[in-house]
């Protein structure tokens, strides 16, 4: 092994060291090439309008087939996995009837949490290797994240479309360094293990898994309760199942969730006010209690009026249907 070798996997160590102080569960590496296999994909999924309203999806084609569009002379994407599972969240048990907020957003915003200590990382690998060009990404439309992550042999995308692990499920943020140095790259793909199972497919109510491991993402719930603008149209109606901000059905029912751990992330704790909310209060939400909330939130996406109209939509179909 010639000397080069040896510091890049002593930089390895270091990474992962480091990824793990800041409560990275995972970081996987992938040598920066275009994503050819994926083009044909990402181009179909497009042209059937998958997307939705979700307009920014369209643009930056190139770039998110290839990183090196996004810096230049990046040589390798560091992918990471950071925990947000919560264990039992308002509204999950049987008897519960409250409203329910997707477990991502329970707390403070994932983007700038997340971002935060991508950041920080950055700072350290420069302050140890030297001068490296660097960008970091958390939930960016220009990175296909799970392709990358899946490379880095973290895990494999289920047919769910969600970056799944074999020891520990799928809540996780994902969060992207490119830098323009070279590490030696992760094994490669880990292997598909859905198998036969099509728990996510037979749960999803609005129908959005289309088919395995093709997510339309303008039927997903989390499209209608977040992105969507305006009404919500009809043939959605009564599908929500108590959901008001996104949907973690596809998650609930995998098995392999059955081995995530809960996150250690304060930011990422529901307050003891949102905890307190009930039914009732949700039907009768004002924006300052919106306000009190949700300061950091990233339910501020879908914002006060958004949060309301599906309140309504979901107490209209409950009514109808005489729950
Ligand atoms: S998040 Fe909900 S609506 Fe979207 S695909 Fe999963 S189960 Fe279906
Ligand atoms: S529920 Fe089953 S098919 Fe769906 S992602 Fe999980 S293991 Fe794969």
């Amino acid at each position: 092994m010639g000397r080069t070798a040896v510091i890049a996997g002593d930089r390895l160590a270091q990474l992962q060291a480091w990824a793990a102080e800041l409560g990275f569960e995972a970081v996987g590496v992938s040598r920066a090439d275009r994503l050819d296999e994926e083009a044909p994909r990402l181009e179909a999924w497009l042209a059937e309008g998958r997307h939705g309203e979700m307009g920014y999806m369209e643009g930056h084609f190139e770039k998110r087939l290839d990183p090196r569009l996004l810096l230049p002379g990046t040589k390798t994407v560091l992918s990471l996995l950071y925990n947000y599972h919560t264990p039992d969240p308002v509204g999950r048990s049987d008897e519960d009837t409250n409203l329910k907020i997707s477990s991502y957003a329970l707390g403070e915003d994932y983007h700038f949490v997340v971002k935060r200590k991508l950041k920080e990382l950055l700072k350290w690998m420069r302050a140890d290797w030297g001068d490296i060009a660097g960008r970091v990404f958390v939930d960016s439309a220009p990175v296909m994240e799970r392709v990358w992550a899946s490379r880095g042999g973290l895990g494999w995308i289920g047919k769910n479309s969600l970056l799944l692990t074999k020891g520990a499920g799928s809540y996780f943020f994902l969060g992207e360094i490119l830098i323009d140095i070279e590490l030696p790259a992760s094994v490669g793909a880990a292997m598909d293990h859905c198998g036969t199972c099509t728990r996510c497919i037979d749960a999803c109510p609005t129908g959005a898994i289309i088919q395995p491991y093709s997510v339309d993402g303008s039927r997903c719930i989390s499209y209608y309760t977040i992105e969507l603008r305006g009404d919500l149209p009809e043939p959605v109606a009564g599908a929500f199942e108590d959901w008001m901000f996104g949907c973690d059905i596809c998650q609930e029912v995998c098995p392999w969730n059955r081995h995530a751990q809960p996150h250690a992330e304060p930011a990422f704790l529901a307050s003891p006010d949102l905890l307190a909310m009930t039914r009732a209060d949700w039907v009768d939400l004002t924006s300052d209690t919106f306000e009190a909330l949700f300061k950091k939130s990233p339910i501020r996406r879908t914002g006060f009026e958004g949060l309301k109209r599906n309140i309504a939509h979901i107490e209209r179909e409950r009514l109808k249907g005489g729950r």
